[in-house]
């Protein structure tokens, strides 16, 4: 196929995919790049202008209908429009409450977006390139904004993902479960102005130890748990996962994780290491013997013991990973969490993925992150997970 058809096909399967390599990769293509483009905003409207984004991101935010982020009522009036092309409401009851001629809010009150500077179309192109697991550096280059902001967004769209999808207690998993840890080298950045005022030891980078590392040593360890994919059923969604950064894998860390993600009576699956002997409670408990060059077997009952599912995600994982330089370790479970959630969706649509974020996103008022933000600085690195 020729390349050019290669990118319109790719426009209509994945269009951020296509802004992004096209951007980064093919800008000897430039030539075709607006009669492309123009073709992409076509087929999402709402990439058209500012004021279109903001009427599907209010699409996606109120699908009842606008309600009041104060008071939940939809006696609600629309007024002029923001510069950016956000739209502005006013609220009668709330202004009655207050005593005042209008109460306003905009498509933003009270959502993660509500103190950015960046204008609905350009988030809108930044969620998409975020699905992409793209990078601070390529997402600037690609949605053509400053480094440092596409850093500032992915840490909110990231920590927006961790507070809403991956804190969700309802997410648990059932009759398959996998579990198996894994160490990833994670920096403890330092800030640099300190470093340089001789307050604290410079940063340490990710040591290459080996063996059982705890976050301490500069290797968090990870729990990972899957429950496998229905087989049998064509239509089942993507191997579940949960994953979770630790500061050391003891069974008294991850006891109440596993309590909690996997329903009781569960098939669970481990290598022989003791730390998940305790399972053998309250699931049907198999272990693979790793230390035996053993990854795979069948029970007298039919049941293939393994732990391949985790082995996979492992590797994917640290694919994603290897993508940030540098990663820190203040950071490392909002990139994660991040991996997690585009994993669970994997199955969809692009289009369902990049709504489901959205609603996740519009679901919190950010909090998570800037008490994590704030906290942070004063925390020790091992504290960081809670
Ligand atoms: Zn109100």
């Amino acid at each position: 196929m020729p390349l050019n058809n290669q990118l319109v096909a790719m426009r209509e399967t994945q269009p951020w995919k296509f802004l992004a390599l096209h951007r980064l990769n093919f800008q000897f293509l430039r030539l075709n790049f607006q009669f492309l483009e123009g073709n992409f905003k076509r087929s999402e409207p709402y990439l058209q202008d500012d004021q279109k984004a903001a009427d599907y991101l209010r699409q996606v935010r109120w699908p009842a209908g606008v309600t009041c982020p104060r008071c939940g009522n939809d006696a609600v009036e629309p007024r002029e429009r923001c510069d950016n092309g956000l739209q502005r409401f006013n609220c009668v009851p709330c202004a009655a409450r207050l005593g005042q001629q209008f109460a306003m809010f905009t498509d933003w009150t009270s959502s993660i977006f509500e103190e950015s500077k960046l204008r609905p179309l350009e988030w809108l192109l930044v969620i998409g390139l975020w699905q992409l697991k793209l990078n601070a550096t390529e997402i600037a280059a690609s949605a053509d904004i400053q480094e440092r902001t596409a850093q500032r967004c992915i840490n909110l769209l990231d920590g927006g993902i961790y507070e809403t999808y991956h804190l969700d207690p309802t997410r648990q998993l059932e009759h398959q479960g996998e579990a198996d840890e894994c160490y990833q080298s994670a920096g403890s950045q330092g800030l640099a102005r300190e470093v340089e005022r001789h307050e604290r030891a410079p940063r340490q980078r990710g040591m290459q130890l080996r063996g059982r590392a705890t976050a301490e040593t500069g290797r968090p360890p990870m729990l990972g748990l899957v429950q496998r994919r229905d087989k049998a059923d064509q239509d089942s969604p993507a191997a579940q996962v949960y994953l979770e950064v630790l500061e050391n894998v003891r069974t008294a860390t991850i006891k109440p994780i596993i309590a909690a993600k996997v329903k009781g009576g569960a098939q669970f699956f481990t290598d022989e290491y003791s730390i998940y002997h305790f399972t053998k409670a309250d699931y049907d408990y198999r272990t693979v013997n790793h230390g035996a060059d053993e990854y795979a077997h069948r029970d007298p009952d039919g049941t293939c013991v393994h732990c391949n599912t985790m082995e996979g995600i492992w590797s994917s994982l640290r694919n994603f990973l290897d993508h940030f330089k540098d990663i820190s370790q203040r950071f490392l479970h909002l990139r994660v969490a991040r991996d997690e959630f585009l994993h669970n969706h994997g199955h969809l649509h692009w289009r369902q993925t990049f709504e489901a974020a959205l609603r996740c996103l519009f679901s919190t008022t950010g909090d998570y992150l800037r008490r994590m933000a704030h906290q942070h600085r004063r925390m020790p690195l091992t504290l960081c997970y809670r």
